[in-house]
């Protein structure tokens, strides 16, 4: 059985970002730049006031100055402060010639055009200059960073309206299970369940950014199987399968896959939960078959299938955020299979959330966190792991 990280290698190296498509800079939080930035508006743009106030020579305010101008946030009037002389100037506003201090307006006493400073003030005080944020020729953004609501301001201040950005993939979910019942389609019959992957499925990829879905649901037919995915690897860029990925009578994944030719790249990874999981390759689409109890479902999307679509969408970094926790409790994973634990961060200490089996939707609910335990780890309480926060 090949090992998580093999597996991972091995889907990205099958995946390649997408196409790319020019994106309005107001649409693209938390699309993916296609390039490096290279700055050409310095910030601030121009030597500049931080404060409202007045613009003078340092030297100057131990004497009283005579008001000579108003420079406010706009134009630059291009106004110049003689020695013994001050402008009145707002913040943002450009800095006048001559002037190397801005005296704040509560530090003043004004009597018509005559200013005295009650306080003192040091060269270069209160005045922003150009470019000490950020200088022509600088690199802002690298390539498959993901477009933050700063990102875009950072843009923005350069004059950008629009970006380039790898297109997002439509995403097939296909629900494989003759005893699966749309929620909203009940009640249920003997030995029915609501299909909870598809909507679960659905939602993570809309965290990703992803909109095009299309979700569908197939019996335990061979003959409807490949029909499906059929139809579906070749409208879609990628196609998330749940549940028939096993080896049971009713699984027919992997045989209706292989009469379409699509030989799946790999099967069955160490890892618990979701140890059948699939994938496989089509002339135009990608196919991720998760196994159906929803918390394998769950794990093996983050896993493999997360870091796949944001690759296609151009992502640089495709590792989770990772948190050095604690543990509250001793916890003991005695299998042979890396082991990701459902559980919440209380206190800055890690405990399980519930009952730790794949089929446990309801302590899944409970997650904030996934703890990576090794195979045969043990844990005692206040020793540290690495926990993957869930968002
Ligand atoms: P399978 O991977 O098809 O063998 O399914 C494993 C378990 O997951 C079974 O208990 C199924 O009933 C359940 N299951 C499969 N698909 C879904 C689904 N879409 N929603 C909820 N449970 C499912
Ligand atoms: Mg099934």
């Amino acid at each position: 059985m090949i090992s998580e990280s093999e597996a991972l290698q091995l889907i990205l190296d099958a995946v390649s970002p997408r196409s790319l498509e020019t994106v309005p800079l107001h649409a693209a939080v938390d699309r993916f730049i296609e390039r490096d930035v290279i700055s050409t508006v310095p910030i601030p743009a121009f030597d500049q006031s931080a404060m409202d106030g007045y613009a003078l020579h340092a030297a100057d305010c131990q004497r009283p100055l005579r008001l000579s101008g108003e420079q406010p946030a706009g134009l630059d009037l291009g106004l110049e402060v003689e020695p013994g002389c001050c402008v009145r100037i707002f913040t943002g506003a450009p800095l006048p010639l001559g002037a190397d201090a801005v005296i704040m307006q509560e530090d003043v006493q004004r009597d018509g055009d005559l200013i005295t400073c009650s306080e003192t003030v040091e060269l270069g005080e209160n005045i922003r200059r150009a470019g000490v944020d950020l200088c022509v020729g600088q690199i802002m953004l690298r390539k498959g960073d993901q477009l933050t609501p700063a990102r875009l301001a950072l843009l923005a201040s350069q004059g950008n309206d629009r970006i380039k950005a790898a297109k997002t993939p439509s995403v097939a979910i296909l629900s494989t299970g003759d005893e699966l019942v749309a929620p909203g389609a009940g009640p249920l019959a003997a030995g029915q369940i609501f299909n909870t992957n598809a909507v679960m499925l659905a939602a993570m990829l809309k965290r990703l950014g992803i909109t095009q879905i299309t979700t569908q649901h197939c019996a335990d037919d061979l003959q409807a199987t490949t029909a499906c995915l059929a139809g579906l690897t070749a409208a879609h860029d990628a196609v998330i399968l749940s549940g028939g990925v096993s080896v049971g009578d009713h699984d027919h994944v992997k045989p209706a896959l292989q009469k379409l030719g699509m030989q799946p790249a790999l099967w069955r990874v160490k890892v618990k939960p979701g140890k059948p999981f699939l994938f496989a390759k089509s002339d135009r689409s990608f196919v991720f078959g998760l196994p159906g109890n929803p918390v394998s479902s769950f794990v093996t999307f983050l896993l493999f299938v997360r870091p796949a679509l944001l690759r296609m969408m151009g992502a640089a970094n495709v590792e989770p955020r990772w948190l050095q926790v604690p543990v509250a409790t001793e916890l003991h994973n005695p299998g042979d299979r890396p082991h990701y634990l459902r559980g919440q961060i209380n206190g800055g200490h890690f405990e399980s959330s519930g009952l730790q089996q794949s089929h446990a939707l309801m302590a899944l609910g409970r997650a904030t966190a996934l703890l990576r335990m090794e195979p045969e780890q043990r844990l005692q309480p206040g020793e540290m792991a690495d926990a993957w926060l869930l968002d």
